[in-house]
Formats: C-alpha cells, structure tokens, sequence
C-alpha cells in the first residue's frame, strides 16, 4: 500500500480543497476582466489545476507544459521543454500552475520563455512554496501552502514518478530514499 510508505500528512485533502476554493475567488476576482490561459505544468500541476479551476468561475482556457529540471530529490539548474504549448499566448494572461516552487529555477525560465512568447502577462499559482530553498529571486503570486525544507510527495507531488496520486500532500519515511 502507498500509505504505508508515507511518515506523516503534512496537508490534508480537506485543507487543500478549502485553500482551492480561496485561491480560485481570489483568482476570478483578480481576472474578472480577461479570459486567462491556465497552463499547467506536468506532470505534478495536474491534481492541484484540477481541483483550483473548480473554484475559478470566470472563462478560462487550459494548456499544458512540460519541462524537465528534476530528477530524484535535487533541483538541478537547467530546464528543457519536453512538450511546448498547443496554442498562441500573444497578447494573452497566462497563470501557470505549479506543484511547488523550491530553488525557483523552472518558473524562471518558464516565465521568461512565456514572455518570450509574446504574453501580456504572466503570473504563478503554486500549491506549495519552500521559500528557504530559493536560489534565485522569483515568488509566486498565489501561494496554497509554505513548508519547510522537506522533501514532499502527494497530490501530483511524486518520487522517481511514484505517489503522485496519494490525495494530500506528505512526508516519505527516509528508507523510501533508498
Ligand atoms: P525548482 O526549479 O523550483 O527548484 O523546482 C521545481 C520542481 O522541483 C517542482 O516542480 C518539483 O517537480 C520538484 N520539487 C521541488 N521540491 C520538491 C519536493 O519537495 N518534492 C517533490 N516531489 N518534488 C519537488
């Protein structure tokens, strides 16, 4: 069972759907006058976009990216588009959906290539944030949850590309690591 390999619930599946319906006012309140690209990032964004876009209630459209800085539990510099977007961001806002935002390596390149693409604006809602790990200088705007430097998993959220289907977000027992 995924459960047993799990030391401790750190945010539990009730407090991630109230924080979904708070973000996702927030949001439609923020973006009342424009029709946003919602772009999430895969694979981790997707439990997290699914639940936050429940709450959004103004028109949005949804893309997908993916782009890999990550493997095992270290953040590494580089960042590579494995799947670019379907469709034009020229002149558009776009809010990118993230998992976690650790050293803030990817949404800065991500950002940067989105503007590149010509955005009007291009702004970050991340389920979790570390702010203790940042290495460069980048904040999401709308933040679910700040955690420590733990590594996490759950809710999109995986290890080697396991228990990212676990419904809350949580710490691995260490003889998981190895
Ligand atoms: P950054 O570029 O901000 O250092 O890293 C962002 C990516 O690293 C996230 O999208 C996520 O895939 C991965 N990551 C960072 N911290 C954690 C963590 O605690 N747990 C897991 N499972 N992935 C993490």
């Amino acid at each position: 069972m995924l459960m047993d390999d799990v030391k401790e619930v750190l945010i539990s599946q009730d407090e991630i759907t109230q924080r979904c319906k708070e973000l996702g006012e927030e949001i439609s309140r923020d973006y009342k006058d424009t029709v946003p690209i919602i772009v999430g990032l895969l694979k981790g964004s997707v439990p997290f976009m699914a639940e936050l876009i429940k709450y959004i209630t103004i028109d949005v459209e949804l893309e997908f990216m993916a782009v890999s800085s990550y493997s095992g539990t270290e953040s590494m510099g580089d960042v590579r588009i494995l799947k670019d977007l379907d469709r034009s961001i020229k002149d558009r806002d776009v809010l990118v959906v993230e998992d976690i935002v650790d050293t803030g390596n990817t949404l800065l390149k991500v950002k940067d290539l989105l503007y590149s693409k010509g955005a009007s604006s291009v702004e970050v809602v991340s389920l979790l944030d570390k702010p203790s790990r940042r290495t460069v200088e980048i904040e999401a705007k709308y933040v679910g949850f700040t955690i420590p430097n733990e590594f996490v998993i759950g809710f999109g959220l995986d290890f080697n590309q396991k228990y990212r289907n676990l419904p809350f977000v949580g710490i691995l027992k260490e003889e998981c690591y190895r």
